[in-house]
């Protein structure tokens, strides 16, 4: 049994992607080929956005949607603790300082709760994780946005995230790197915050066979930003630089692959809606086993099929020697991580991201796994439960 399984999907689709990569070799219009800009219009069709400018990783998508709202040194982003540290990577690549946020511990999401905590610790100066140095002398960075994270497929709760932005004067960005395909109160990922970004990385909800990444907008002028940003900082011709800008395209032929695994991507997020929900129906009443709250209006993609348990490592273990792979996302929160020590927010600093890394656990996931694999995973947790 593999935890997440590729080749399936490859065998599935193999004779559409050569055919695509085949027609990209003809044409030889290896960067921004017709493929880049097809690809582009259906993600902006199927988000429901006026905009998708693909890019070269989800990491990069960050860096430039925070270049196009103006962030930078001096500014503050409020960052979830439990996320993959691209997040965060992200924010302090464009010269920027996270400020971490608590996330609630039954959706692992971040909630206007959560952020209203983390406001009150940077009022309180409790955060001198947001301290900068500059000249010698620290000084807090001026907050300017919320990075809003889709753990493991499900939408944060944009609605009263949004409400919270406008009220102090934030920009709001969706990381969607996992939850490309979801849903929350009937709208798509890539149009639920004013900005978001996705990761096509292979083992995402929509991966492709390297790296790419995408951001989306309604924005007409963020979008301009994040083309410009993404081509060397390019204005109106590719030879006036205007800004400093990246090389952060999406190959061609990474897009012709994903143009295939577009025709399927909606029977696969079917298929993972309904191995999430026997995991749930499977799992339900088992003691000391708590899956991953999704809140009512929320459809997630299912990146992942992640529990909370208080043996953990027992069960990992358990698991293991029956032959079933699982994963531990993640198993240390942002701010313990060594590249994030200079914030200064040690242990105990945001006890619910630190308890969920102490008690996580992925389970298989992805839209191949059949019944039988499915009731193996849950008889040896269920045996372990005892
Ligand atoms: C995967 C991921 C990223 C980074 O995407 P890459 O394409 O690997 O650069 C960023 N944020 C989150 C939450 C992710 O899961």
């Amino acid at each position: 049994m593999q935890f997440i399984d590729l080749t399936q999907q490859a065998k599935r689709i193999e004779n559409d992607v050569r055919r695509r990569m085949d027609a990209v070799l003809e044409h030889g219009q290896f960067i921004l080929g017709p493929e880049v800009r097809q690809l582009e219009q259906q993600l902006a069709e199927r988000a429901g956005v006026a905009h998708c400018i693909t890019c070269s990783s989800g990491t990069d998508a960050l860096i430039l949607a925070l270049r196009a709202l103006g962030i930078g040194p001096g500014d503050g982003v409020y960052v979830p603790a439990f996320t993959f540290v691209a997040t965060a990577s992200a924010v302090r690549l464009v010269g920027a300082t996270p400020i971490f946020v608590d996330v609630e511990e039954d959706t692992f999401n971040v909630s206007a709760r959560t952020l209203q905590e983390a406001f009150a610790r940077q009022d309180t100066g409790a955060t001198r994780g947001g301290s900068v140095v500059s000249g010698g002398h620290s000084r807090k960075p001026r907050p300017r946005a919320i990075i809003a994270v889709d753990l493991f497929g499900q939408p944060a709760p944009y609605p009263e995230l949004e409400r919270l932005a406008r009220a102090h004067d934030l920009a709001l960005l969706a990381d969607a790197a996992q939850s490309l395909g979801a849903t929350l109160d009937g709208l798509p990922v890539g149009r639920l915050a004013p900005i978001s970004t996705t990761s096509f990385f292979p083992s995402k909800p929509l991966g492709c066979y390297g790296d790419g990444g995408a951001v989306f907008t309604n924005d007409g002028q963020l979008a301009d930003w994040c083309r410009s940003i993404r081509v060397h900082g390019k204005g109106t011709d590719k030879y006036d630089c205007v800004r400093v800008g990246m090389n952060a395209r999406l190959d061609t032929l990474q897009a012709a692959i994903l143009l295939a695994k577009l025709e399927i991507f909606d029977e696969e997020l079917e298929s993972r809606r309904r191995i999430a929900d026997g995991y749930r129906a499977r799992l339900s009443g088992l003691p000391g086993i708590t899956p991953q709250r999704i809140v009512s209006g929320a459809s997630s993609a299912w990146a992942q099929f992640t529990l909370r348990s208080p043996r953990r490592d027992r069960l990992a273990e358990v698991l293991r020697e029956n032959g079933v792979p699982s994963m531990v996302y993640y198993p240390k929160p942002l701010h313990l991580q060594v590249a994030n020590e200079d914030l200064g927010q040690g242990v105990g600093s945001f006890p619910r991201a630190e308890a969920l890394c102490q008690q996580v656990l992925s389970l298989p996931m992805h839209p191949y796994l059949t019944e039988q694999e499915q009731e193996q995973v849950c008889s040896v947790i269920s045996k372990s439960a005892q």
